[in-house]
């Protein structure tokens, strides 16, 4: 990773560092932060020559070797100072809520319109709503494309950013084109490196946040973060890490709840967790004591699936959505528990 000494480089000097990395079999892959343009060298980056003769140049800082599977995802890196906002919120410096129905139902679009409404006067910051959706029942409802008109329309009525899953290469483009803020990867695709290269690719150098499930199989926390680090390998830091439960479950919940992994995600990464107690413990009456315990473990955010008639709702939300009252009481007792963290 180059640092220079400005905060970006010239199209001379990005030139040169290329040419000097390109000798070595390596290229270079600018990364947009905060305050300052960063040079990733994807490749095998350990030659010291190439590394002399980057620290030779006039205008670099200085090199960063990080040895780690997720040189940029790494807290060591230099992104550590990046910040993510979505929604309003600077994630970090304020509890991050994303709140919605898990489905639009396309035959029925009150219902996301009144649920957005609903969320948003519950003190939700982000609406979120599946288009498109990954069901295990390959007969069941798989989401509809109409359904994005539906999305933004809420978006636009709500005056609020909005969070869909994309769960194949076409839906990225449709989903970024329809002004969609915060692109998600389902638990069922977090392992999928091709998609998450699609996504980095499609996201990068814009705005566009990424919210990242963990997967349901994923086993240590560094798979997790190195499925971040392919989307951020192409540009763009907004990767926000969800746990959102695993597999095998505790005996009576949908998942094994995994809002405990936060800390150790806090020490090995800077990027910011929002965890999703709706599909890691899957029914509504246990989901406020998990989004509480997400909070008490550090989460910098909630992603809560609520809907205004969770029994005329489709997909999850029979099962795991709040009414809007449950809601707001949640998130009313998370933003106070929220601040006593950091009293
Ligand atoms: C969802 O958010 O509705 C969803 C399907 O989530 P997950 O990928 O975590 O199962
Ligand atoms: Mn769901």
């Amino acid at each position: 990773m180059i640092l220079p000494k400005s905060n970006r480089l010239s199209p001379e000097q990005v030139a040169e560092i290329t040419a000097v990395v390109a000798e070595f079999g390596c290229r270079i892959q600018p990364i947009v932060g905060a305050v300052r343009t960063i040079y990733a060298i994807v490749g095998d980056e350990r030659d010291d020559l190439m590394i002399n003769r980057l620290e030779g140049l006039a205008y670099v800082e200085r090199i960063d070797r990080i040895q780690s599977p997720f040189k940029l995802m790494d807290k060591r890196s230099d992104l550590a100072s990046h910040r993510i906002t979505l929604g309003g919120i600077t994630l970090g410096e304020r509890l991050l809520v994303i709140a919605g129905p898990c489905t639009i139902d396309p035959k029925n679009p009150d219902y996301f319109y009144e649920t957005a409404a609903a969320v948003k006067e519950a003190g939700a910051n982000v609406i979120r709503g599946g288009v498109w959706k990954p069901r295990t029942n390959p007969y069941s409802f798989q989401g509809d494309t109409k359904s994005l008109e539906i999305l933004i329309e809420g978006a636009r009525r709500t005056g609020l950013p909005v969070d869909t899953e994309v769960m194949e290469e076409a839906h990225i483009q449709l989903a970024l084109d329809a002004g969609v803020a915060c692109l998600q990867v389902g638990a069922r695709n977090a392992l999928n490196y091709s998609l998450l290269r699609s996504i980095g690719r499609a996201v990068a150098q814009k705005p566009t946040a990424v919210l990242l499930k963990r997967s349901i199989h994923m086993g240590p926390v560094n798979e997790f973060i190195s499925a971040a680090e392919y989307i951020a390998a192409f540009g763009n830091p907004n990767i926000i890490l969800c746990p959102r439960g695993t597999s095998p479950a505790i005996d009576g919940y949908r998942n094994h709840p995994d809002e405990s992994i936060t800390p150790l995600l806090k020490e090995k990464t800077w990027a910011p967790v929002v965890v999703d107690p709706s599909h890691s413990v899957g029914k509504a009456s246990y989901v406020p004591a998990a989004a509480l315990a997400a909070v008490a473990y550090g989460a910098d955010g909630l992603c809560l699936e609520a809907h205004v008639s969770p029994n005329h709702g489709i997909g999850d939300d029979p099962k795991q959505a709040l009414t809007p009252e449950v809601l707001r009481q949640t998130i009313r007792q998370a933003r106070q528990l929220w601040d006593l963290r950091r009293s």
